[in-house]
């Protein structure tokens, strides 16, 4: 099977293009999920506070018996966590549900438009996390230009990469260009529209032609792209049918025809409307 190539973010460090997300994956479920994507051969784990298995993550990991240097792992620092102290402070307890001394990428994981907190001062908390030298790469999820903007006026330090969501239904091309051209990678999170890329007549046509299913075309539309992408199943056919898509290629023309699909259409809320707290 073809290898997961990397992508260098812009200090440096090396992150597995595909990896697995854990959004939505029950802790009494986790273990055993992690581990089965681990021995599918997946490297990069997407975990984040709000998804209530960072302990489950980490007991795979060590249970894996790889090398911590061989896993890639990202969370997300928690929306009722923003602001300085709190955010060093769930670092910390992030690291240790992970039981981990280390982390390869923390990212804050909305911007929250309404809330008391600023959004900037959190960054700044975030470049005091990066300096401790307990996290190689800090980045930002659900961030639209604006939100960067203020970011670059105030602070010292770009993010390594912007979590957006993304999909056929909404290609998200203006912001993933003002990313790229400010050294963002882009991940693009709920890649397969949480499943229902499945159904699509235009992308089951493009699978038929290429013979794959319809979620490796559209995870192979992401990766062709050059964004990063972590679909999530607990289904372990479905961890090898998601891992199987670096040996083969879409032409130009199936590349447009999911293109084409975008219509604005999220799964999942719009940054500027969300202030939800746990
Ligand atoms: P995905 O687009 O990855 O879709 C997951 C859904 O699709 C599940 O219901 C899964 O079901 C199903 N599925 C998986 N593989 C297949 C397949 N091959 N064929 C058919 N159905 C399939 O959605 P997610 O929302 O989980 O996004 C992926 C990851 O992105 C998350 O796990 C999380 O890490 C991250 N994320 C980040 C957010 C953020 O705000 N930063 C927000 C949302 C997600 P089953 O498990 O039963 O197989």
């Amino acid at each position: 099977m073809a290898s997961v190539p990397n992508i260098r973010l812009n200090n440096g460090v090396e992150i597995p293009q595909l990896g697995f997300g854990v959004f939505l994956v029950e802790p009494d479920e986790c273990v055993e999920a992690v581990t089965n994507a681990l021995e599918v051969g997946y490297r990069h784990i997407d975990t984040a506070e709000m998804y209530g298995n960072e302990k489950e993550v980490g007991e795979a990991i060590r249970r894996s018996g790889l090398d911590r240097s061989e896993v890639f792992v990202t969370s997300k620092l928690n929306n009722n966590k923003h602001g300085r102290d709190d955010a060093l402070k769930a670092f910390d307890q992030t690291l240790e549900d992970l039981g981990l001394d280390f982390l390869d990428l923390f990212l804050v994981h909305w911007p929250l438009p309404d809330i008391d907190v600023d959004y900037v001062d959190t960054w700044k908390a975030m470049e005091e996390i990066y300096a401790s030298g307990r996290c190689r790469a800090i980045g930002v999820s659900n961030f639209h230009e604006h939100h960067l903007h203020r970011l670059f006026e105030a602070t010292e330090t770009k993010p390594a990469v912007n979590q957006i969501e993304i999909s056929p239904y909404l290609t998200q091309d203006p912001l993933r260009a003002f990313n790229k051209e400010h050294e963002i990678e882009v991940e693009a999170w709920s890649p397969i529209a949480r499943g229902k890329v499945n159904d699509d007549p235009a992308i089951k046509q493009v699978a038929e032609s290429v013979g794959r299913t319809p979620a490796q075309v559209t995870l192979r539309w992401h990766v062709q792209r050059g964004d990063i992408v972590f679909p999530k199943s607990i289904k372990r056919e479905r961890m090898e049918e998601n891992f199987a898509i670096f040996d083969f290629e879409l032409d130009e023309s199936a590349m447009a025809a999911l293109s084409g699909l975008d219509r604005g259409e999220r799964t999942g809320p719009n940054p500027d409307d969300f202030n939800w707290m746990p």
